[in-house]
C-alpha cells in the first residue's frame, strides 16, 4: 500500500457498518439497499458495498448501469439496482448479469417488451409522485406500464418504488408525495412484487411507512443526517470519511506581502505561511479560499487562491515540516464544510477526486487502500 503525496483520505468502515445498522434498527422487518452509486459517494464503491452487507444490507442500489457492471465485475452476487436510466442496448446483458433496472416510462416499456430476452429481467417500476425526475406519472399509464411488464414472459416486475423531493422541511409536500404513491399502488395487484420502497435518508430516519418493505439508504450510511434541523435523531450517526494532508513547508513572510495567484491576500503582520498539497484538482475548490482548516488543534485561514495542487494556509506560529493538517474530520465535520461553501455534504464527498487515495479503517486498523492513479 503506497502513495506518493501525502494528501490522503480515510474511511471508517466500522462507521459504515454502524450507521447501517442504526437504519435496520429504525426500519424492522425492511429491506435496506445501501445506495453506492457515484463511487460510494466518493468513499469507494467495493468497500463500502462489502461493509454495508457484511452490516445487514441485503441489496446494492448505484445510478447507472457501468456502476452496477463495476460491482459485478469486481464479484458482488447480492442483488443489485440501477436507480437511473439504462439503455435498451444494455438490458440483455443486465438480465445476464442479474442487474435489476428502473423501468422509468411508458414508451421505453413499450420498446423494453420487444427486446429479445432469453434470461429473466428483474424491474423495479418507477412512479414519479411528485420530484418529477424520472418516473411514471399518470395513472393510466402506469397502470399500462404495470399490465406491459406483469404479462411479459421473461421480465419479472420485481419492484415498484417512487423518490421523495423533500424531508420534514416540507411536510405537506412529502405527505402528499406518500399519498399519490400509495393511491397509485391501490390500483394494483402487488401480491407477485418483492419490494414497494420509497425512503431515502431523510425519509426512513424519521418515517416508518408500513406499506412499504425496503429502503434506499444512502447519506446517512455516511454518517450524515441530511436535514438537522428537522430530523432530531436519539443517536448520533458515526461520521466515515476523514482528509487529512501535510505541511510541504512552512515560511514567515513579512507584512505587506501578498500570497498567491493574483496576489489576493495581504498579510497584516510578519505572518507564517505553511503549504499544503491539496488544490482544485483534488476536488478542495477554490471556494476554499478564506475558509479553515486544522492544524495541531489550530484553526488556520486558506489565505490566497486555493491552486490546482496546493493551498497556503496562515499558521499561528512555525509548526513543522509534516504536521498534520484535517480539512474533514476531528473538529472539522463534513456538515461544516458543506455548510461554508453553501452546499450540502453529498457534494463535497463527490467533488473528492480520485487523486486522493482512499485508506479504508476497520478496528482502527488499516485494512485497505484505493489508489486509482497510481497503477504498480
Ligand atoms: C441517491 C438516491 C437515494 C439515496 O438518497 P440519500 O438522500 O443519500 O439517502 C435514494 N433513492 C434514489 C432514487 C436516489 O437517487
Amino acid at each position: 500500500m503506497t502513495y506518493h503525496r501525502e494528501t490522503w483520505i480515510e474511511i471508517d468502515l466500522d462507521a459504515v457498518a454502524y450507521n447501517v445498522q442504526q437504519a435496520i434498527r429504525l426500519n424492522p422487518n425492511k429491506t435496506l439497499m445501501a445506495v453506492v452509486k457515484a463511487n460510494a459517494y466518493g468513499h469507494g464503491d467495493l468497500e463500502v458495498a462489502k461493509a454495508a452487507l457484511e452490516a445487514g444490507a441485503k441489496m446494492l442500489a448505484v445510478s447507472s448501469f457501468d456502476e452496477a457492471m463495476h460491482l459485478r465485475h469486481h464479484g458482488f452476487t447480492s442483488p443489485l439496482l440501477v436507480m437511473g436510466i439504462t439503455d435498451l442496448k444494455d438490458v440483455e446483458l443486465a438480465s445476464e448479469a442479474d442487474i435489476s433496472i428502473t423501468a422509468h416510462d411508458l414508451a421505453w416499456i413499450q420498446a423494453l417488451t420487444k427486446q429479445p430476452l432469453k434470461k429473466e429481467l428483474r424491474v423495479h417500476l418507477k412512479l414519479d409522485s411528485g420530484m418529477h425526475r424520472l418516473g411514471v406519472i399518470h395513472s393510466e399509464e402506469i397502470f399500462e406500464c404495470y399490465n406491459l411488464l406483469t404479462s411479459h414472459p421473461v421480465i419479472k416486475l420485481a419492484g415498484i418504488y417512487t423518490h421523495m423531493a423533500t424531508a420534514d422541511d416540507n411536510l405537506a409536500y412529502l405527505q402528499a408525495q406518500v399519498k399519490k404513491f400509495q393511491d397509485e399502488l391501490k390500483g394494483l395487484d402487488l401480491s407477485g412484487i418483492d419490494y414497494v420502497h420509497l425512503a431515502n435518508s431523510a425519509t426512513l430516519l424519521q418515517f416508518n411507512h408500513d406499506f412499504t418493505n425496503a429502503i434506499r439508504l444512502g447519506i446517512s450510511m455516511y454518517g450524515v443526517n441530511p436535514n438537522e434541523a428537522f430530523i432530531p435523531l436519539d443517536f448520533k450517526l458515526k461520521p466515515t470519511l476523514s482528509l487529512y494532508s501535510r505541511l510541504s513547508q512552512c515560511k514567515k513572510i513579512k507584512k505587506g506581502d501578498k500570497v498567491g495567484y493574483g496576489a489576493t491576500y495581504e498579510a497584516q503582520a510578519d505572518e507564517w505561511i505553511g503549504t499544503v498539497p491539496i488544490g482544485y484538482a483534488d476536488g478542495w475548490i477554490r471556494a476554499n479560499q478564506g475558509r479553515h482548516l486544522i492544524v495541531e488543534g489550530h484553526q488556520c485561514e486558506i489565505v490566497g487562491r486555493v491552486c490546482m495542487d496546493q493551498l497556503m494556509i496562515r499558521l499561528p506560529k512555525e509548526m513543522p515540516f509534516g504536521s498534520q493538517v484535517t480539512l474533514i474530520g476531528d473538529g472539522m465535520p463534513v456538515e461544516v464544510v458543506a455548510k461554508e461553501l453553501d452546499t450540502i455534504a453529498y457534494e463535497i464527498f463527490c467533488l473528492l477526486s480520485d487523486r486522493i487515495p482512499r485508506l479504508y479503517k476497520k478496528n482502527k486498523e488499516l485494512i485497505g487502500m484505493r489508489h486509482t492513479r497510481f497503477k504498480k
